[in-house]
């Protein structure tokens, strides 16, 4: 494959119609989506919920919740005016809980502004927890503006067309100015959806699959035999290992919960008490009350983005009842701790010690 001008124009200017002609028959089916082609716009309030929701997390983990969320809130006047207490519980178990708080915040941004998203990358990206990527997709799929949406899957597809090579993150300039060149005016959000579902089941991190792959003849990783390797990514550091405990404080069938202070993680849920363990600190393993504590014999382990953390769980019973306004929080009954919204880290303490009763 040579690389004139001309012929990189004419290789740019075949992408997008081979990909759009690939997407028309194999698009996936999914419920925030209209058809391929489909003359009915994208509900913006779905397009920004499922691009929120999205980040970070499988399609399949979200199909879920997304039917869940849009069932109780159909529209974004209902979320905004929801209390923010059952958004975070309903939230609970898709993880990065700071997702949550922006969607309430955006949620409500939007509906004091009259109820409509902006249509621009502009006016979206000033919205509470709308980042570059999900303004772009959300420009494209709501209001079909081209716009070009770089997330790691279209990062993928893309060093590998143009068999980009320096690591990531500094290939990203390079890596958005390529996407630039074969984005598409015409179809603009089935541009951006395709290239998703591309990455997503052909051009795979581990295996692309190259063979049937409707870019073949204009890629240059597949022409150079180096798909595979590509993107390159810079040696991550190692994430910190942290240890900290839980406290299980039980009485007549409830265990007491807290709600965790309005900033920094998990801000805002209802959880166990614990001992001050955080991202760059582990905790002191001093119980929040003076009592009888047994150590469980399970642990749970947690990954969070920017640490691991490897949490004890010590427990009482019969406790007193004053401690829930000693500590701040409240009794909640053991037989609908399923509804307590927890985050799964908790949900996980709950598991282990439902099997040690
Ligand atoms: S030919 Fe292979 S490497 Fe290139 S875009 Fe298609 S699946 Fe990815």
């Amino acid at each position: 494959m040579t690389s004139s001008p001309q012929n990189n124009a004419d290789r740019a200017a075949r992408i997008a119609p081979d990909l759009l002609r690939w997407y028309d028959a194999n698009a996936r089916t999914l419920p925030w989506r209209t058809a391929p082609g489909s003359n009915v716009p994208a509900d913006p309030y779905r397009v920004w919920l499922s691009e929120i929701m999205l980040q970070q997390t499988t399609v399949a983990a979200v199909k879920p919740y997304f039917k869940d969320f849009t069932a109780r809130w159909p529209n974004v006047a209902a979320l905004a005016a929801a209390p923010d207490q059952d958004v975070l519980a309903a939230w609970a178990g898709l993880g990065y809980y700071a997702r949550a708080r922006n969607l309430i915040a955006c949620a409500r941004t939007v509906a004091e502004a009259g109820g409509r998203f902006p249509e621009t990358e502009d006016g979206l990206r000033a919205l509470p927890g709308v980042g570059a990527y999900t303004a772009a997709a959300i420009a494209a799929i709501a209001f079909g503006q081209r716009a070009v949406a770089v997330d790691a899957n279209v990062e993928r597809v893309v060093s590998r067309l143009f068999a980009i090579a320096t690591p990531l993150p500094a290939s990203r300039p390079a890596i958005r100015a390529a996407a630039g060149s074969i984005t598409s005016d015409a179809r603009a959000g089935d541009f951006a959806q395709a290239m998703m579902d591309l990455g997503s089941s052909i051009c795979t991190s581990r295996e692309p699959k190259c063979l049937v792959c409707p870019l073949r003849r204009d890629c240059r990783a597949q022409a150079q035999g180096i798909a595979a390797s590509l993107p390159v990514k810079a040696a991550k550091k190692p994430r910190p290992e942290r240890t900290g405990t839980a406290f299980w404080i039980e009485r007549d069938g409830h265990v007491l919960l807290v709600k965790r202070a309005g900033r920094g993680m998990l801000a805002g849920m209802r959880a166990l008490p614990d001992d001050g363990w955080a991202a760059r600190r582990d905790g002191d393993g001093v119980p929040p009350v003076g009592a009888e504590w047994h150590e469980a014999a399970a642990q749970v382990r947690h990954v969070f983005t920017h640490f691991s953390l490897q949490m004890r769980i010590a427990a009482t019973r019969d406790a007193p009842a004053r401690l829930a306004e000693e500590l701040g929080g409240e009794w909640w009954p053991l037989d609908r701790i399923a509804d307590a919204g927890l985050p799964t880290l908790f949900a996980n303490a709950v598991k282990v010690m439902a099997a040690t009763e």
